[in-house]
This record gives structure tokens, sequence and C-alpha cells, in this order.
């Protein structure tokens, strides 16, 4: 059999097969979109080889007409790619990834179950590792030494002998070949192949086992998924996907104009001046969304040259910047906006503007805070010329 050779690629992908249905696990959805510790398993593994710094591509190969994987891959990361090339069968989905993947014949490729999501990336590197470093090798697999007594036993139960553990291995993933030789090992046909050494072992090549945590656990049956949460929640701390934003603005006080805050009618003798309906309180919550975000600011999306937002609600303004921020997986998480003004006394409209601010932003007014201060009669604001807003917003996404 082919051996590795020093002068051959040393480029490594992961290949992760997710087309399954999951029957064992009896849920209504695939296993591995199933939520471990808060996340879709799919996910968590793939978050895991990530970690992994020398894989170069990872491919997620899914069946062609998955629902699923869309709202799950937003959160990947470049290095991961979507492949609807899945098949019936784990072996189906490898080789047709492989062959979608276009990967080079002596490319290493990692191929990992979907529904191991502890792995850990230092097991990753260890087998990568050794199996490049081993001439005499085509591959190797992740695996757990048995540490149990094992017991043969008949079709009723009764136990036939104790079997030898020395040497018995639980096989695990990933497991490491080079792409070639393992479209071929496949390719010769499926029959009693249960993972990819198998295969490659019919084939006659020579697979090593690299040994790996026993808390690699494969997701298989209903309560597993409590288990691996437990173990990631030891190995790994989660880093939620949160976004802070703040924004400011200003607006002078003239005659003649309705005073708009919050998208809330305040009766006063003036109002704020501006090429839009100039509601400070809403630009400066606009703003601070738009900065969470990091999708640029309020002129750059409503420009006070187009006269297209002359007189402008600024309530549509900031529902088209939702539309923006949600089309990107972000929901707000909270809002605390502080209004600047001497007068008039803001509070007997303060529950309406939370409400109507929180509906914008498509949060119950708990999650909203409104606050008015006066500037103590200092400056321009103090000389009610005019008022002033600022916005602190939290973004998140799963
Ligand atoms: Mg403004």
């Amino acid at each position: 059999m082919t051996t590795a050779s020093e002068n051959r690629s040393g480029r490594i992908f992961a290949l992760i097969p997710a087309a399954g249905v999951g029957k064992r696990m009896g849920a209504g959805i695939p296993k591995q979109y199933m939520p471990v510790a808060g996340k879709p398993m799919l996910a968590r593994t793939v978050a895991a080889l990530s970690a992994v710094a020398r894989i170069e591509r990872i491919f997620v190969v899914v069946s062609a007409g998955d629902p699923f994987i869309d709202g799950v891959a937003r959160n990947f990361g470049d290095r991961v790619a979507v492949l609807r090339a899945g098949g019936a069968e784990r072996a189906d989905s490898v080789l047709g990834g492989l062959a979608a993947a276009e990967l080079p014949e002596d490319a290493w490729v990692l191929v990992h179950d979907a529904a191991r999501p502890c792995v850990r990336p230092e097991d990753v590197d260890r087998l990568i590792d050794a199996v490049t470093a081993d001439a005499g090798a085509a591959g190797g697999i992740l695996a757990v030494p048995v540490a149990d007594t094992v017991k043969l036993a008949d079709a009723e139960g009764r136990i036939v002998r104790t079997v030898p553990r020395e040497g018995l291995w639980r096989a695990a993933t990933p497991q490491l070949f080079r792409a070639g030789e393992l479209a071929r090992a496949l390719g010769a046909g499926l029959e009693g192949i249960t993972d990819e050494a198998s295969a490659m072992e019919r084939a006659g090549a020579v697979v090593r086992v690299i040994p790996c945590g026993a808390d690699n656990i494969k997701v298989t049956r209903p309560g597993d998924e409590r288990l691996a949460q437990l173990i990631l929640g030891e190995n790994t701390m989660a880093i939620p996907d949160i976004r802070v934003g703040q924004g400011y603005d200003s607006h002078r006080l003239v005659e003649g104009r309705p005073l708009i805050l919050g998208g809330v009618r305040v009766p006063f003798e003036r109002g704020l001046d501006g090429h839009s309906d100039a509601d400070v309180l809403l630009h400066a919550v606009t703003d601070a969304v738009l900065g969470a975000a990091s999708l640029g600011d309020i002129g750059t999306h409503f420009p006070p040259s187009d006269p297209k937002w002359k007189g402008a609600d600024s309530g549509r303004l900031l529902s088209a910047v939702m539309d923006l921020v949600r089309a990107r997986g972000w929901t707000v998480v909270n809002l605390d906006a502080t209004v600047i003004c001497e007068r008039p006394k803001l509070g007997p409209l303060k529950a309406e503007i939370r409400e109507n601010v929180a509906r914008l932003l498509g949060v119950t007014p708990d999650r909203v805070a409104i606050k008015a201060k006066t500037n103590e009669r200092m400056d321009a604001v103090g000389r009610e010329e005019g008022m002033m807003a600022q916005a602190a917003v939290l973004l998140a996404r799963g």
C-alpha cells in the first residue's frame, strides 16, 4: 500500500458529513442541529475543529434539501464551506464531499463526526503529528483504549466468554487519510464499512490508532447531549457573540416645528430642526444599533442631501436599520438612552416613548430604558438652544 512520502502535500483539510436524519435520537430535528450547551451541535463541532489552526478549510457536507444549515452556517467563519453533496449513508456523504471539495489527491483530510462536538483540538493536533510523521502509515484515527472488561454474550444474553481487552480500542474521529486514497478505498464498495478506517484496512493500508480523551463522545442516544453539555462546560468557555454600540445626536430647537422624541409627539412651544423629523432620541438609538453591528452611521445610510428623507419619520429609518442588523443575525439585548434638555419635562411621556422605542427595536419594554436629564442651565442645551441624546445598545447573535 502507498505510504506517506515527504515530498507529498502537507495540506490538511477537514470534512464533516452531516447529512444524517438522526433516527436514534428520536428528535423532531436532525441530531446535528439539536442544541448542545445552547448552540446547535454542528456549530459546536465546527468550532472545535476551527480551533485547529493547521486545518486549511473545513467542509460540512449536508443533504441537498437541508433547511437548517443556512441559519447555522452564518456563524461558521471564513474557513468553513458548506457542500450540499450528502447522501443516504455516512460513507456516501464522505464520497460526495470529497468529490465536491475537489481536494488534491495527496491532501490530508480529517473526516469527523458531526455528533462529536467534544473533540479536543489538542487531540486532533496529536493525530496530525503522529500520522504525518509516520512514513509507514497511510493514516490514523483517534481512538479510546477499552477500559472495561469485555464480554461476549449469546442471543439470550448469556456470557459466552470474557474477551481479553488488551489491544482493543473504540474507534472515534477524526480519521485522517490522504483524500485520493480514501476516495478509492470507499469507492470499492460500502459492504461492512462502518468508518473510513475500515475501508482503508480492507484496502490493506496501515492505519494507526492515536489515543484521545474518553470524553470525545458520540452523541447518539437521548440524554447524550446533556453529557456533551457537561463535558463542554468543563473544557470550554463559551464566549457569546455580543456587541455594544453607542450613539449621540443633537438638534437645534426652533419655532414652528413639532417636537418628536422616540417617535412620540411631545407638546411644547418649539420643535427640533433638521432634515428629517429631527427625532434626536431615535437618531442616537439608530447610530448605537449601527455602531454595534459595525454598519456605518445614520448619515451614510440616510444622507441629509437625499430629498427622500426630507421630513422623514425617524421610526422608519430605525426600522430599516433593524432589518439590516436582523439580516446579519443580530437581536437587541437592551437599550439605555438619555435625553438631555431643560424643558419640557418628559416624565409624563416616558412610558409611551419607552414602549414605542421597544416596539421599533423588536423587544419588550423591560429591555429599554429612557432617561431624561437637564444640563443644569449650562451651555447651549442649558440655554434651551437645542437638545442632545445619548444611547447605548447591546446586540447578540446565537
Ligand atoms: Mg440627527
